[in-house]
């Protein structure tokens, strides 16, 4: 990729354009070869332009390389492995409104979902039980009891602001992919055969709810409490007027007196 490109910091989740100025790169052609043939490693850092943030986030690609038209030069369509070095884990910033058993349970699940999606989807499930359990004020022996619970007060309008049907089957789609179904409807904790793909839509599920649920509420509250203010300050600003008025009125009523 060359500069400038559109780009999201994984650290402060702000968008920006990459330009010459925060984004390097390296290559590095080895000159031993294997079975793989001749292969190389290119290294790309970018610093984040936003000053209340700068940090790096560093990424490296494996490919073959080969000598085209003279020069030495990778295969560039052919990554062999293509990894982030810096920040090693895909987690997102979370707000701290979320509470940090969730956000804990979410950053652990990011970290090992490649190395172990099993203990990966094992978080990831519960913090999303986490999260029915606090936002949506439901408690049950199991997940499926409690997800069972959640549609029933959908269906009678009575779930809280922002938990929709579309995210109700979304939990119940995770829930269908490969075994996790079957082990959800006995225990949250069970260890069930999973792969990174999956542990990955978990994951995906649980960015969605977080989302849909804890920012869309915290936003609306926001909302309502700047508004609120809004109406104290001009109620206020309103009485100093009045006040200020008052002696004007007065003194008019003492002219005319006069006069
Ligand atoms: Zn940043």
């Amino acid at each position: 990729m060359q500069p400038p490109f559109n780009w999201t910091c994984p650290y402060c989740d702000r968008d920006q354009s990459v330009t010459e100025n925060n984004y390097s790169t390296g290559e590095i052609f080895f000159q031993a070869r294997g079975t793989r043939g001749s292969l190389g490693l290119k290294a790309s850092i970018i610093v984040c332009a936003n000053p209340q943030c700068e940090k790096e986030t560093i990424s490296a690609t494996i490919m073959n390389w080969g000598y085209w038209n003279g020069p030495r030069r990778f295969a560039n369509n052919k990554p062999i492995k293509s990894s982030r070095l810096i920040p090693d884990s895909r987690a997102r910033p979370q707000p701290e409104y979320i509470p940090k058993p969730v956000r804990d349970d979410y950053d652990e699940a990011c970290r090992i979902s490649d190395l172990s999606p099993k203990a990966a989807a094992t978080l990831a499930r519960r913090c999303l039980q986490g999260m029915i359990r606090d936002f949506c004020g439901i408690s049950e022996r199991s997940l499926a009891l409690e997800v069972r619970k959640l549609r029933e007060l959908a269906e009678n309008d009575n779930a809280p602001r922002g938990v929709s049907f579309e995210s109700i089957e979304a939990i119940d789609h995770v829930r269908k992919i490969g075994n996790i179904g079957a082990h959800m409807e006995r225990d949250v904790n069970t260890i069930i055969d999973i792969d990174a793909d999956e542990a990955n839509q978990l994951i995906g599920l649980i960015e969605m709810l977080f989302h849909e649920w804890y920012t869309a509420h915290h936003l609306r509250e926001e909302r309502l409490d700047n508004l609120k203010k809004l109406a104290a300050n001009k109620l206020r600003i309103r009485e100093e007027n009045t006040n200020q008025i008052d002696p004007a009125v007065d003194d008019d009523q003492v002219e005319n007196k006069d006069l």
